[in-house]
């Protein structure tokens, strides 16, 4: 598939064949039919319902004319009339009963489709959920959703697959209704030409071009408009995040006020409004050219079909009636065909959405799940052993961790320190088995991490990472990472974590929603107050392993304190890891390994490291001291 950048919209389009199209509407339907079965045949109910309604008008139209004409009995004609006001009325209703029902399968349809997403997302890798490419096809995706309206149910529904079957009908309807037409002589002695093949030819060849030239116009109409589509979903998703999110969200509001950011925003504003007009109005201009050329096509073949049947009457072929049946039956071919066309192209405008839903559908885990089962351990007897780990991110050319060998030893307390970016969080990434190492391996007991069930190994670490997540829901349900509260022991958590005071203000207690986008009643909880919540709910797993990374950053020297001299007491004799840039809050651990471009470059007490001259921990050391001489009396000293 040819690719080319749109230079407006920054946005890669590519060239798909018309197979490629097809085939991604099988598989829409064949995904519809394994998730609503009741869909598919209702659709095409509905759409033979449609179409068979108006031929019923012409089928008895016909006959009604004929019979007054060749002055035929009231009692003939009347039958033909109710039979008419009958079955246009059944029709009717039962078209209007078909769609009811189909509105409500499509919401089922519909919500049944984005549940399968949200399952994707929920289970797929960290290393997925990381990945750029991922993130912004997961942007697409919901866009096309929320904005476009683009979806299975409307991928198949209304606009594409029922208009694409009822035209179809139509064409099969009219073309049997209109076939004897071709075929009809006259007076081949009067009028040579007109009563011989040769019109029935001609014509059959006119609906032949008109057939092809509709489907190719529609096909390039929905090219042009997709692409135009596509730029303004680009553009949205910018003028979303700076509207929805920066300009409302106070979060936002101090910076922008202290560094009156305004006019910045306001130009962002205008340039992405005007984009967005001038790309609506050229999508609009060119649907109405390419709709306004499948119409034109669609009066020249009527014009021409009217002319045929016409001249056919002229040689004497066939009567009134049949005049009316064939004009009829002729003008609902060519209505047919510019539903068909019109249609199609709009099932194939969704599939570059349906490429989206397909491409997160078909994430492949990236991580290898064993099948060995972790061993339950009273007495935590797990050890980790990392053997010349290296690791680079997907798409780095550096490596973040490089030929790492170290031991957790049982029970004991590891600190880890190091400048930034010394691959102190990724070697926790790697420790949880967010990432696998590039080369080199992970054991726990001796026995490759990757051997073993990958949720029981999960299970064994309780981790709060730097940058973690609560959610909207109540303070106990965070705590407990669960609905099924053991209110007693969140409580206890969230008392060893420093939380009990805050907790007795809080009206609803442990019912209380954290944050207000659920609740106006939430709270909102402060950076330090969220870190508390966060260490509880690592508390409340109760995991052989605990890993901390920089745990109190958001905390007040008093806090922050209270939570090292309990530090001891919360672990327990359970394993821990601890990253700091706090040097002081190492003292607490039995054993320190310091990191510097993604090695160890040293490890010991905190006694042995600083007693080694020159090293980087007594740099690091003294840096803080230094700023702790110069700066403050305070007791805890930052590292910068
Ligand atoms: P630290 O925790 O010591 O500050 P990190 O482990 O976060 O360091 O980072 C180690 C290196 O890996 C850095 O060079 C950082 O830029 C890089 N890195 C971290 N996360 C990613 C990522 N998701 N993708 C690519 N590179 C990353």
């Amino acid at each position: 598939m040819a690719e080319k950048t749109n230079v407006q919209t920054g946005t890669k389009q590519k060239k798909r064949s018309l197979q490629h199209d097809l085939h991604a509407l099988w598989r829409a339907v064949k995904l519809t039919q394994k998730l609503e079965p009741k869909m598919l045949p209702l659709l095409a109910c509905s759409a033979l319902c449609e179409a068979a309604n108006p031929f019923v008008g012409l089928y008895f139209s016909a006959r009604i004319v004929d019979g007054l004409l060749s002055g035929a009995a009231a009692e003939t004609i009347v039958p033909l009339i109710l039979w008419t006001l009958g079955l246009t009325l059944f029709f009717h209703l039962l078209g209007k009963g078909l769609s009811r029902a189909r509105e409500v399968v499509e919401e089922r349809l519909y919500s049944r489709e984005l549940h399968l997403v949200d399952a994707v997302f929920l289970k797929t890798d960290y290393e997925n959920l990381e990945n750029p490419r991922i993130q912004n096809l997961a942007r697409d995706y919901r866009e096309g959703v929320n904005m476009r309206g683009a979806n299975l149910a409307y991928a198949l529904g209304d606009d594409s697959l029922r208009p694409l079957l009822q035209g179809a009908f139509t064409i099969v309807f009219a073309a049997v209704f209109a076939l004897p037409l071709f075929f009809a002589g006259g007076d081949a002695a009067a009028h040579p030409f007109l009563a011989g093949p040769g019109p029935a030819i001609l014509m059959a060849l006119a609906i032949l071009c008109s057939v092809f030239l509709s489907l190719f116009i529609s096909r390039r109409g929905m090219q042009k408009s997709w692409a135009l589509a596509r730029g303004m979903l680009r553009v949205n998703r910018n003028f979303q995040y700076v509207v929805g999110r920066l300009i409302t969200q106070y979060q936002s509001g101090k910076e922008l006020r202290l560094y009156r950011e305004q006019g910045l925003f306001g130009r962002f504003i205008s340039r992405a409004l005007n984009t967005c007009t001038d790309l609506l109005k050229k999508e609009t201009g060119c649907e109405a050219r390419y709709e306004g050329l499948a119409a034109g096509i669609s009066a020249l073949l009527s014009g021409l079909s009217y002319l045929f049947v016409a001249l056919k009457a002229l040689t004497g072929a066939f009567g009134a009636g049949m005049v009316i049946q064939y004009a009829g039956a002729i003008t609902r071919f060519t209505t047919g065909l510019t539903d068909f066309a019109g249609a199609f192209s709009n099932a194939l405008e969704q599939v570059p959405y349906l490429e989206d839903l397909y491409a997160i559908l078909d994430l492949k885990p990236v991580l290898y799940s064993g099948t060995l089962p972790v061993e339950k351990r009273d007495d935590n007897d797990y050890v980790i052993e990392f053997h010349h780990v290296s690791f680079r991110y997907p798409g780095a050319s550096e490596w973040a961790l490089r030929d790492l060998s170290m031991q957790l030893k049982v029970g004991k307390h590891l600190a880890v320190v190091g400048r930034n970016g010394s691959g102190k969080t990724t070697f926790i990434k790697l420790l949880c088995r967010l990432y696998d190492p590039t080369e080199g391996e992970i054991t726990l007991n001796g026995i490759d991490i990757r051997k073993y069930r990958y949720e029981e190994y999960l299970a064994i670490f309780s981790v709060v990472f730097q940058d973690f997540a609560l959610f909207s829901f109540p303070l106990g349900q965070n705590v407990a990472a669960s609905t099924a509260v053991d209110e007693p022991r969140a409580k206890k958590c969230l008392d060893e974590a420093g939380f009990s005071d805050r907790l007795r203000t809080l009206p609803r207690g442990l019912a209380t929603p954290l944050y207000k986008n659920f609740d106006p009643d939430g709270v909102e909880v402060s950076g330090g107050e969220a870190q508390k919540i966060a260490i509880a709910r690592a508390l409340y797993k109760d995991a052989p392993f605990v890993v901390l990374d920089e745990p109190t950053a958001a905390l007040d020297p008093l806090s922050e304190a209270e939570i090292y001299e309990r530090f001891g007491e919360m672990v327990g004799d359970r394993t821990a890891v601890y990253i700091s840039h706090r040097l002081s809050s190492c003292r607490f651990c039995d054993d320190i390994a310091v990191f510097d471009r993604g090695q160890i470059v040293q490890r010991g007490s905190h006694e042995t490291l600083l007693s080694q001259k020159g090293s980087l921990y007594e740099k690091l050391w003294n840096a803080q001291a230094q700023y702790y001489a110069t700066h403050s009396k305070e007791d805890e000293i930052y590292l910068q």
